[in-house]
């Protein structure tokens, strides 16, 4: 057996023993920290500051992560182009990838899975064939320093077009590496390609993935329903990571939300920057793992937004208790809001004039 089909089993084989946890949202997590400029996007923290990324890996592992997501997510060619780093490319996969490793290698217990990424390029263009061989380019050249680095699969995610995604297979694919593919639907309900979600994960499926679904874009309310559908047109696993934001009918992604009472905001609106009043809370997101759960997802995690006490309320609700359990919380002991027979009278008759 090659060295790529016996890592092909791990993440299978966890995947029938049921669901994996991938905690994702590193991109909106560091920015929020002050290690990432919104806009560009680009993952600099990885070169400039490794131990900030290596805590947030540490912190997802410890709220019940299974997977390391190497973090190169916007850390490919066009983006560092963009910001004239273009030099910066290959160190900054490079490091991305060692430090997923190391933060694996703490928790050798759990001996979290660690994964390699690609996504959507921006430069993709359905009319311009010529966009499709820059594209694999883009991707041929990471997945070899994922397959280098030893991951267990490769994650390609937030494509917003089916054959994007159909190139990224194809790349991942090459190396004999698992895939996992997943798509971001946008306010038109369909791909850029205007193929519809579960037709694209049909396709891709058919083409060697070994799990097929949905990241970014939506949150939990308008994310559901598609799963179902995709659930229906496919036969390998569904992934399902929202953003945990409070999206609608109306609004249906994290990008078309609107906030009238907020008299501050930029002129882009609330995304990417203002967005904390639509923060879904832990349980919310809590009830999103066991009714993706219960639709028969059982790749589930949580995109850009996530933080660790989100993926900790999803691993508690998949019936696990991961290390970072020990800290959940027991209002019991709450000076006014608890009930144990120490707490002072004095405090618990205030408790609704707090
Ligand atoms: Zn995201």
């Amino acid at each position: 057996m090659t060295q790529a089909g016996s890592e092909k089993k791990r993440l299978l084989q966890r995947l029938e023993e049921g669901p994996v946890l991938c905690a994702e949202g590193y991109l909106f997590e560091l920015e929020r920290r002050g290690y990432l400029q919104a806009g560009a996007f680009v993952p600099e923290a990885v070169l400039d500051h490794p131990e900030v990324v290596s805590q947030l890996h540490r912190e997802f592992l410890r709220a019940g992560s299974d997977v390391v997501e190497a973090f190169t997510y916007y850390g490919h060619r066009e983006k560092l182009r963009l910001i004239g780093k273009e030099d910066k490319l290959e160190p900054l996969q490079k490091n991305a990838l060692a430090l997923a490793r190391a933060a694996a290698d703490e928790f050798p217990d759990a001996a979290p899975l660690v994964a390699g990424n690609i996504c959507n390029t921006n430069i993709y263009d359905p009319a311009d064939s010529a966009t499709a061989n820059q594209v694999r380019a883009m991707f041929d050249e990471q997945v070899a320093w994922a397959a280098e680095a030893g991951v267990d699969f490769i994650i390609a995610e937030t494509i917003e077009f089916a054959a994007e995604a159909e190139i990224a297979l194809q790349a991942i694919r090459a190396t004999g590496l698992p895939a996992v593919v997943t798509l971001a639907v946008h306010k038109p309900g369909v791909l850029r390609d205007e193929v519809a979600p579960e037709e694209a994960c049909r396709r891709l499926e058919h083409a060697g993935a070994a799990v097929v679904g949905l990241n970014c874009a939506r949150g939990p309310a308008t994310m559901l329903g598609m799963l179902t559908d995709i659930r229906k047109a496919v036969s390998c696993p569904v992934a399902a990571l929202p953003v945990p934001y409070r999206t609608s009918p109306e609004t249906p992604t994290f990008q078309s939300l609107e906030d009238p009472c907020c008299a501050q905001l930029p002129p882009e609106g609330p995304f990417p920057t203002a967005l904390d009043p639509f923060i879904c809370n832990r349980y919310e997101m809590a009830a999103f793992a066991r009714e993706a759960f219960d639709a028969g997802v059982r790749y589930l995690g949580v995109c850009c937004g996530g933080a660790p006490h989100h993926v900790r309320a999803m691993a508690e609700a998949l019936g696990r208790r991961p290390p970072a359990s020990r800290y959940s919380p027991d209002i019991s002991k709450h000076y006014a809001l608890g009930d144990d027979s120490s707490l002072k009278r004095v405090n618990l008759d205030y408790a609704d004039e707090l």
